[in-house]
């Protein structure tokens, strides 16, 4: 039997596990908050990250590690890939966790980025708008997620209001993109190197949550496609990653830009439980064992909304033909992520029938 440990315990992990039983795999998560969705599936060790007596029980009953919450210090992933093999690699979190890093990187590899500047100070600021030009915006550059942290300036007169909310750690300034829609790709590479793409996906945030996510996105050409599988490949690549990568995107002008990476399964990539042959979590747990990786076709049309802040009656969402509904077994919180839906179809005209009666069994926040 083969086990596998977790450091984080969210929904992330708990739709993990759910794809591993069927492949008979045992898993562990390691999750320091008080709820942990994954928990009602599997064991857990509370620990705190930093906690090296706590992580080395974890490593003592594994035999092999990967994570589900990119914000784990990388100097847990690496204690513990001292002691087990961690996928993906502790580099790939490094990237991810600091925007400054993060674009550097891109920009080294050629993906193209949103202009940038870090900023230290209110002076380095307004010199970082000169150079920027507005609007712009002003994020942390670490642990920011779900357009936490983050002041979007629209004139001058922004400015030093913005500074006094997000000071006090590094920050970033960089370019607001009008862009015509948001994408993002998801990868996979598996130990021995074998690599598979998802389809583009179409993704909806409303302050700076993703709401909704259309899988395949509408009208992509093949060149667009090829595009961001040539970005997923370099980032592959260059971090002899294994596991799936999620990049998001802003789609200019028939360009990408890429906005970040999170090297881990994905809110974006829900839909390919029932959208795609394989799961992006299925796929997760083949590349991460060695195992061949499945195919990634869709199957059909799928749309995903988020559950956010309230969930909706179980019985009405499931009235619509198509419908699949996650629950994450959390406790009810405004903005908070407590599942999602997925409406599958065969061809578009019936997913959209169907997304449209969704909207209105959702209801006020969730449509
Ligand atoms: P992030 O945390 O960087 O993914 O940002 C959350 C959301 O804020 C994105 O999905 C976009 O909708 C929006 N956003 C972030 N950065 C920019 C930007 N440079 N220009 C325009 N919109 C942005």
């Amino acid at each position: 039997m083969i086990h596998i440990g977790v450091l984080g315990g969210g929904q992330l992990g708990r739709m993990l596990a759910l794809a591993g039983y069927p492949l008979g795999l045992q898993f562990i998560f390691f999750e320091p908050a008080e709820e942990a969705p994954a928990e009602h599936l599997a064991d857990r060790i509370v620990g705190d990250f930093d906690d090296h007596q706590k992580l080395q029980e974890l490593t003592d009953q594994v035999d092999v590690v990967t994570y589900e919450f990119e914000n784990v210090p990388v100097s847990a992933a690496r204690f513990v890939a001292e002691r087990r093999p961690v996928y993906p690699p502790a580099a790939a979190l490094e990237v991810s966790q600091d925007r400054l890093i993060e674009k550097t990187f891109f920009e080294r590899l050629e993906i193209p980025t949103p202009p940038f500047v870090a900023v230290d100070s209110l002076d380095h600021l307004k010199r970082a708008v000169q150079q920027i030009g507005l609007p712009a915006v002003l994020k942390t550059r670490r642990m920011g997620y779900d357009g936490k942290g983050q002041e979007i300036l629209r004139s001058a007169a922004d400015v030093d209001a913005a500074w006094q909310r997000l000071t006090g750690t590094p920050l970033l300034l960089e370019g607001f993109v009008a862009f015509q829609r948001e994408l993002s790709i998801l990868a996979v590479r598996s130990r021995n190197g074998e690599k598979a793409f998802y389809c583009l996906v179409e993704n909806e945030h409303r302050q700076g949550i993703l709401r909704l996510s259309r899988a395949p996105a509408a009208d992509v050409p093949a060149a667009l496609q090829a595009q961001a599988q040539r970005y997923a490949t370099a980032i592959l690549e260059q971090l002899d990653y294994v596991g799936v990568l999620a990049i998001e995107l802003f789609e200019v002008g028939g360009r990408l830009l890429a906005n970040e990476m999170a090297p881990r399964v994905h809110n974006s990539g829900h839909w390919s439980i029932e959208g795609a042959e394989t799961s992006q979590f299925e796929n997760h747990l083949r590349a991460i064992l060695d195992l061949p990786l499945g195919p990634t076709a869709t199957i059909g049309h799928s749309t995903m909304f988020n559950l956010i802040g309230t969930l909706p009656d179980a019985a009405a969402v499931l009235a619509v033909p198509g419908a699949h509904l996650h629950l994450y077994g959390k406790t009810t919180r405004p903005a908070r992520k407590l599942g999602h839906v997925t409406v599958r179809a065969d061809d578009i005209e019936t997913l959209n029938r169907r997304v449209a009666e969704m909207r209105r069994v959702l209801g006020a926040g969730n449509e």
